[in-house]
């Protein structure tokens, strides 16, 4: 058994809540006390001092393609790699996130990944969020197929039931049993990539869709039909209900604050959630990069990644630590609310209970932060996973 972890003299980020001065025990992979820690608790405990530092629960990303120089599309090398990484931008959970294209390949990497989640070491990987295939609006190589529960039975037992949530589009033809079959199995079922109709989105919510997945990109705004009627679609339908969540690719880029900050007016904080959607390129230094796609990618986090000689968007290369200093610039709310939207509020989307929180009986998934949202440290479980090498905790 190793040691039990204090942290100490520590300001204990708790979402939602408040954020309050004290120190954490953890031991056996969990919280075992926080507050003041008597040191009747503390015997034998690698002490960590946190010199009033930030501890928040670890980041929580539930739409990401990988990290760095890894790609989840490509299996568990993938996996294994970005695994590695995902410590020093705070992260201690993902859905690691693919494009399941029908084909024989794509078949062999979902059963070969599933396999490898159990086992993973660096990160908690509750299951794969499998973006498509049964989408109305293509774009990032998705597929547009219409609802296929034949098909859906393949992916799901390809995966050996370890898909966490599946994104769908409204207005996919024949989509509505396909979203009941993935609430039976106890799926999480975000919208997405959609043009729908109030009418379709609707109808997706009431058969058990509840989030909607990088809000506002990929979801076209309705052409007006005369002038002087500005229409409605899919976007308005997910904010005037609230059984839908939604989330963010929060780098400033692909969407602009306010529409953060209106989801936020429709919604509350409980209801907003931070994503990456980050690909190949994340996390490196500003540059241009080689891709499994055919053209080098020029990354910066100013403009995320762009076809390097087209200049068109090819993806996110945000990280969460990234997303959570850019919605502590733009949006003006009490702090503990703004880290919900990276921990406590992915956690509830996907039925997390023990993740999310600083609490007794939570896993010890916990970050300390040196200022600037830059991760001093990282623990999975109570596993250190990261450690800044200019301060190291230890
Ligand atoms: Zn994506």
């Amino acid at each position: 058994m190793p040691p039990p972890l204090l942290i100490r003299d520590v300001r204990l980020v708790h979402p939602g809540r408040a954020i309050v001065v004290g120190d954490l025990l953890a031991r056996d992979g969990a919280i075992a006390a926080v507050g003041r820690v008597s040191a009747a608790d503390t015997a034998r405990a690698t002490v960590i001092e946190g010199r009033g530092r930030l501890l928040t629960p670890g980041l929580i990303d539930v739409h990401t393609h990988g990290v760095m120089h890894s790609l989840y599309e490509h299996g568990a090398r993938g996996l294994a790699a970005a695994a590695r990484e995902l410590g020093r931008f705070g992260v201690t959970t993902v859905l690691p996130t693919i494009i399941p294209r029908p084909t024989e390949e794509m078949f062999t990497c979902l059963a070969e990944i599933s396999a490898a989640l159990p086992a993973t070491r660096g990160v908690n990987t509750p299951g794969l969020h499998l973006e498509g295939p049964f989408m109305a609006i293509g774009g990032a190589a998705c597929p547009t197929l219409p609802g296929d529960l034949a098909l859906l039975e393949r992916l799901l037992d390809t995966c050996g039931g370890r898909v966490a949530a599946m994104s769908v589009s409204p207005d996919a033809p024949n989509i509505l049993p396909v979203i009941r079959r993935l609430r039976a199995r106890g799926i999480v079922v975000f919208l997405t990539h959609t043009r729908a109709s109030t009418d379709q989105t609707e109808a997706a919510l009431d058969a058990g869709a509840t989030h909607a997945t990088h809000f506002y990109d990929v979801f076209p705004v309705p052409a007006e039909t005369e002038p002087g009627a500005r229409p409605v679609g899919a976007v308005e339908s997910i904010l005037a209900d609230p059984r839908a969540s939604v989330d963010f690719i929060c780098d400033g880029v692909h969407v602009h604050p306010t529409a953060i900050r209106a989801a936020l007016a429709a919604k509350g904080w409980q209801g907003v959630i931070l994503i990456t959607d980050s690909n190949i390129g994340a996390g490196l230094p500003a540059g241009v990069y080689d891709t499994p796609w055919g053209f080098p990618i020029r990354v910066s986090p100013e403009t995320a990644a762009r076809h390097a000689t087209k200049g068109t968007l090819a993806g996110s290369a945000l990280t969460m630590d990234r997303g959570i200093a850019n919605l502590h610039r733009w949006l003006r709310l009490p702090p503990e609310q703004i880290w919900a939207m990276g921990t406590l509020n992915p956690a509830r989307l996907l039925g997390l209970g023990r993740k999310g929180r600083l609490e007794p009986g939570a896993d010890a998934d916990l970050v300390l932060w040196d200022d600037g949202f830059v991760p001093a440290a990282t623990w999975v479980n109570g596993q250190l996973s990261y450690e800044k090498e200019a301060s190291p905790v230890l």
